[in-house]
C-alpha cells in the first residue's frame, strides 16, 4: 500500500480536496486502484449533526455513513464508493481510545495522546486503506489521506504526529507527503510566496517534509516564484505545483498531469503504471465540453441554506453533471424560500417580488432536501407554482413532502395539510414520522443510506432509470408520506409510482398530465457522476430545456446521431462526436475511471 498525506498550509478552503482527489484521479487513470480517506480534527462523531451553514452539506454513503462532503469529491472523481469508515474524526478516534480504555485493554497504563492516540490512528488508517472500494474484492493500490484544517492547529497536531511517526512504520518509499498551499496575490498582483514559506516551516517543525509544494494561486504560478519556493523550502523547482483558478475543476487532473506528477509518484513510491492510451482523454473532453457549451438552462433552487451554496453541493453537482449531458450551461438561481411568503409582500416586498420574478423566469424548479420549519410555506408555494403552470418539478426528499402537502391542500381540499415535523397537530397530517429506530438520540436515527425501492408501476422515473425494476438510493430522512391517505391522492392522478420492499414506504411521486412533476424520498444527488448522471435530475433538465420528449421517444439514450438532433449548437464537431460515443452509449461505464464533477468548489475555479 502506497499513502499520499494531502495536507494544508495558509488557509482552509483553498481546494485542497478537489487537488487530493484529482491527485487520486491521475492515478487510477494510470491503472492504479485508488481509495480515500478523510481526516476531519473536529470532536463530533460525524457530520450527522452539522447545520449545513457551518460545514455545508451534510454527505450519505451507501452504508448509511453521514460524512464530510469531501467524501463526495473522492466518490464522483475516482468513481468509487467509500465507506463511513474512510471518514477520520477525532471524536471516533477517542471514542475507541476511551471504549478500550474502560474495558481494561490498555492494562493500567496511564492512556495518552501519544502513543495511544496516535496509535489509533495509524491502526484506523492502515485498516480502512485495505478495504475494496470498485465493485471488485481487490484492495486499492494507493490511499490519499486528507488532514482537514491546516497544520499548526490545535486539533490536528495528534494526526500530523501520528504521520510523523507512520512514516517510519510503513517506510519511506511508501509514503509522501503533499503539502497545499496558498500563494496570494494582494492588490498589485505580485504573487507572495512567504506564506508558503512559513507554513513548510511549520510543516518541518513537526517532523513531515514536503515531497510536492502545491501552490494555489489567482493566475498561472510565475517563474521566479516557484524557484524561490524551491530554494527556501528545500525541494527542486519540478516539486513545486501550480494550481491556478480554472472554469471548472475538470482541469484540475489535467494541469497536474501537464506537470508530469505520474512520473513524480512512479518514482518515488515505485508505483507500477500501466499507462492506457485514452489516459485522462475523458477529462480533456468533459473539460473542454464544459467550457463550449454557452446555451443556459435557468433552474431555480427553493431552499432554505442559501448564504452558502455548499449546503446543497450535491444538488448542484447532480445539475451540472445532467446539463452538460444535455449541452447546456447551467444557470442557478437560488432562492430563499421564505421570501417566497405571502407575508412577505408586505414585510419586505422588494424581496418577495424579487424572489417571485426569479422563480417565474426559471425553466424549472427545484425544491431540495431539508429540515424544520422555517421556509415551508414559501416552497409549497413554488410547487403550487410549478405544478399549475407546467414548469418542470423536481422535489427532493423534503421537496416531495412539500409537493405531497400542496396537492393536499389545493387538490383534495384537505384543509391545513401539513407535515408532523412542521404542525405536530395538524388536522391533515399527510407526512408523518415513521421511524426505524428510536433510541432517542439525534444522531445517526434517520433513515439513512441506500435502500431498495421498487417501481410500481411504468412510469416517467422508470423509464429515466432504464426500465429497471427497483433502484438504490442513498436515504437520509424522518418523516413519510402518510400511507393511509394516498388513495386520495392517486383518484386524482397524483401517482405513487415506486414504495420500499415492504410496500409501505412511498418512495417517489408523479404527476400525470404535467410535462415533469416528479417527487423523490431519497436523495439521488448523492450518486450523480460526471459521466453518469442521476436519471431523475437529468429527466428534469431535459424536460426544462424542452428536450425531453425526444430523449424519451430513444428510449433514454443519447446515441451521437441522437445527440447532434437534440443538440442546437455544438452538436457535430468530432469531439462532440467522440465524447457521445463513450459517454452517451453508456459504454465503458464500468471503466469511467477518471470521471469528476464539474465544477468549480472552494477555490478551485
Ligand atoms: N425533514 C424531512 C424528514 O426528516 C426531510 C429530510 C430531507 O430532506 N433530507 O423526513
Amino acid at each position: 500500500m502506497k499513502y499520499i498525506l494531502v495536507s494544508g498550509g495558509v488557509i482552509s478552503g483553498i481546494g485542497k480536496g478537489i487537488i487530493a482527489s484529482s491527485i487520486g484521479t491521475i492515478l487510477k487513470s494510470c491503472g492504479l486502484r485508488v481509495t480515500a480517506i478523510k481526516i476531519d480534527p473536529y470532536l463530533n462523531i460525524d457530520a450527522g449533526t452539522f447545520s449545513p451553514y457551518e460545514h455545508g452539506e451534510v454527505f450519505v454513503l451507501d452504508d448509511g455513513g453521514e460524512v464530510d462532503l469531501d467524501l463526495g469529491n473522492y466518490e464522483r472523481f475516482l468513481n468509487v464508493k467509500l465507506h463511513r469508515d474512510n471518514n477520520i474524526t477525532t471524536g471516533k478516534i477517542y471514542q475507541q481510545v476511551i471504549n478500550k480504555e474502560r474495558r481494561g485493554d490498555y492494562l493500567g497504563k496511564t492512556v495518552q495522546v501519544v502513543p495511544h492516540v496516535t496509535n489509533a490512528i495509524m491502526e484506523w488508517v492502515e485498516k480502512v486503506a485495505k478495504i475494496p472500494v470498485d465493485n471488485t474484492e481487490a484492495s486499492p493500490e494507493v490511499c490519499i489521506i486528507e488532514l482537514g484544517g491546516t497544520v499548526g492547529d490545535i486539533e490536528g497536531m495528534p494526526f500530523v504526529e501520528a504521520f510523523r511517526q507512520f512514516q517510519f512504520r510503513v517506510k519511506q518509499e511508501n509514503f509522501c507527503n503533499i503539502h497545499v498551499s496558498l500563494v496570494p496575490q494582494p492588490t498589485a498582483g505580485e504573487q507572495k510566496s512567504m506564506p508558503t514559506q512559513n507554513s513548510v516551516r511549520a510543516l518541518r517543525g513537526l517532523g513531515l517534509s514536503p515531497d510536492l509544494i502545491v501552490c494555489r494561486s489567482k493566475t498561472p504560478l510565475e517563474k521566479e516564484v516557484r524557484e524561490k519556493i524551491s530554494n527556501i523550502c528545500h525541494v527542486g523547482p519540478s516539486q513545486v505545483i501550480g494550481v491556478h483558478d480554472f472554469s471548472c475543476i475538470y482541469h484540475v487532473p489535467l494541469l497536474l498531469q501537464e506537470q508530469n506528477l505520474t512520473q513524480y509518484f512512479a518514482k518515488r513510491l515505485s508505483l507500477t503504471i500501466r499507462p492506457r492510451k485514452s489516459m485522462l482523454y475523458k477529462w480533456r473532453t468533459l473539460a473542454e465540453k464544459h467550457d463550449r457549451v454557452h446555451t443556459s438552462c435557468t433552474i431555480a433552487l427553493v431552499g432554505k441554506y442559501t448564504k452558502l451554496e455548499d449546503a446543497y453541493a450535491s444538488v448542484i453537482k447532480a445539475l451540472r453533471h445532467s446539463a452538460i449531458m444535455a449541452n447546456r450551461k447551467l444557470e442557478l438561481t437560488i432562492i430563499e424560500a421564505a421570501h417566497l411568503e405571502e407575508e412577505m409582500k408586505t414585510k419586505k416586498p422588494v424581496e418577495f417580488y424579487e424572489a417571485w420574478k426569479k422563480l417565474c423566469c426559471a425553466q424549472g424548479v427545484l425544491v431540495p432536501g431539508g429540515f424544520g420549519n422555517r421556509g415551508t410555506e414559501g416552497k409549497i408555494a413554488a410547487v403550487h407554482w410549478a405544478r399549475t403552470h407546467n414548469k418542470p418539478f423536481l422535489g427532493i426528499c423534503l421537496g416531495m413532502q412539500m409537493a405531497v402537502i400542496e396537492f393536499a391542500r389545493n387538490e383534495l381540499g384537505l384543509k391545513g395539510a401539513n407535515s408532523t415535523e412542521n404542525a405536530p397537530d395538524t388536522e391533515n397530517p399527510v407526512v408523518i414520522d415513521m421511524p426505524e429506530h428510536t433510541n432517542g438520540n439525534m444522531g445517526g436515527t434517520m433513515r439513512l443510506g441506500a435502500r431498495k425501492t421498487i417501481f410500481k408501476t411504468e412510469c416517467m422515473l422508470k423509464k429515466l432509470y432504464k426500465n429497471k425494476e427497483s433502484i438504490e438510493e442513498r436515504h437520509r430522512h424522518r418523516y413519510e408520506v402518510n400511507p393511509s391517505l394516498t388513495h386520495l391522492f392517486e383518484e386524482k392522478g397524483f401517482r405513487f409510482v415506486a414504495q420500499d420492499t415492504e410496500g409501505v414506504r412511498m418512495e417517489a411521486i408523479e404527476l400525470d398530465d404535467h410535462p415533469f412533476f416528479v417527487g423523490i424520498q431519497s436523495h439521488p444527488e448523492f450518486k450523480s457522476r460526471p459521466l453518469e448522471p442521476s436519471p431523475p435530475y437529468l429527466g428534469f433538465i431535459l424536460a426544462s430545456c424542452g428536450k425531453l420528449p425526444q430523449y424519451m421517444q430513444r428510449g433514454c439514450r443519447l446515441s451521437p446521431r441522437h445527440e447532434h438532433l437534440l443538440s442546437t449548437e455544438e452538436g457535430d464537431s468530432d469531439l462532440e462526436e467522440e465524447l457521445s460515443k463513450i459517454v452517451l452509449e453508456g459504454k465503458n461505464h464500468s471503466d469511467s475511471n477518471d470521471s469528476t464533477s464539474s465544477e468549480s468548489t472552494k477555490g478551485s475555479k
